[in-house]
């Protein structure tokens, strides 16, 4: 059965371009995830469709109230027989990477709440599993994040991205930064692609490629070699560039 992705949120028309364009489009249309934003003023029961109120203890801007979040999460989750695992969007959530993506893509279901404004109620974390922050910045509300989330996911269900391989060797998959790429042309404006990746020998191109990640990892995220298992050669590779960071590297 195809994992399915709920959201709610006081903008839902937001998520249709963006979900249904190139690889994602294609992803649902394929039956690989299913994804359904709702408006939260479908839970609301006045005339004008109210989903903030003023904060208690004075300050600035409106909160977002606790009656409808509750309602429509409620509601949501009964729309279907799988159980969602809960997510709220806030900047003081645990931080989003591959390894929360990873955990997510195993779930048949996930449920993914919006906020706006100055943020809602803490009695609507009550309904929460988990609270994600996209990282350390304030956005002006949780689609954005809630996109992000649904994106890195689907591109981890089996037959998503169509080429079983593409999300093995990327970005974080074996804890370091991608190795450098490069297509057609081999030369171009002085600049030349590196010779042994044109050898056809693989495993160069192999020795290369992991070259490429560790120098590239040193270079740009050290804080992600830290426990990293790596052979002696790689290690005493890693010792030397982080020895010589200071005279700076080329060809990353
Ligand atoms: N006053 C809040 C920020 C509210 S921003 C604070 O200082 O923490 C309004 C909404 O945008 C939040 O409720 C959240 O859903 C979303 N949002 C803002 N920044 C975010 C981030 N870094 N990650 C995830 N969601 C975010």
């Amino acid at each position: 059965m195809s994992m399915r992705f709920d959201v709610i949120s006081v903008i839902p028309q937001v998520f249709d371009a963006y979900m249904g364009a190139s690889i994602l489009g294609r992803a649902s249309q394929r039956g690989i995830y299913e994804f359904y934003a709702h408006d939260l003023r479908d839970w609301t029961h006045d005339r004008h469709r109210t989903v903030d109120d003023a904060p208690f203890g004075g300050g600035q801007g409106m909160l977002m109230k606790p009656e409808p979040i509750f309602e429509a999460v409620e509601s949501v989750s009964a729309m279907d027989g799988r159980k969602p695992h809960v997510v709220f969007f806030s900047p003081c959530g645990s931080r989003f990477d591959q390894g929360v993506a990873r955990r997510l893509a195993a779930k048949e279901r996930v449920l993914m709440v919006c906020g706006r404004y100055e943020g809602m109620d803490e009695r609507v974390y009550a309904l929460a599993d988990e609270t994600i922050s996209l990282g350390d910045y304030v956005l002006t509300g949780g689609e954005l994040a809630a996109m992000a989330v649904t994106d890195a996911v689907v591109r981890l269900l089996p037959g998503a991205l169509g080429d079983e391989m593409s999300a093995q060797d990327e970005s974080f998959s074996e804890g370091l930064l991608e190795y450098a790429q490069y297509t057609r042309p081999a030369e171009f404006r002085g600049m030349s692609v590196p010779d042994v990746l044109l050898s056809g020998d693989h495993g160069a191109v192999a020795r290369w490629r992991r070259e490429s990640a560790l120098r590239r990892t040193v270079q740009w995220r050290p804080d992600l070699l830290d426990g990293l298992p790596l052979n002696e050669k790689e290690r005493a590779m890693v010792d030397g560039l982080l020895a010589n960071e200071s005279t700076g590297l080329e060809g990353v």
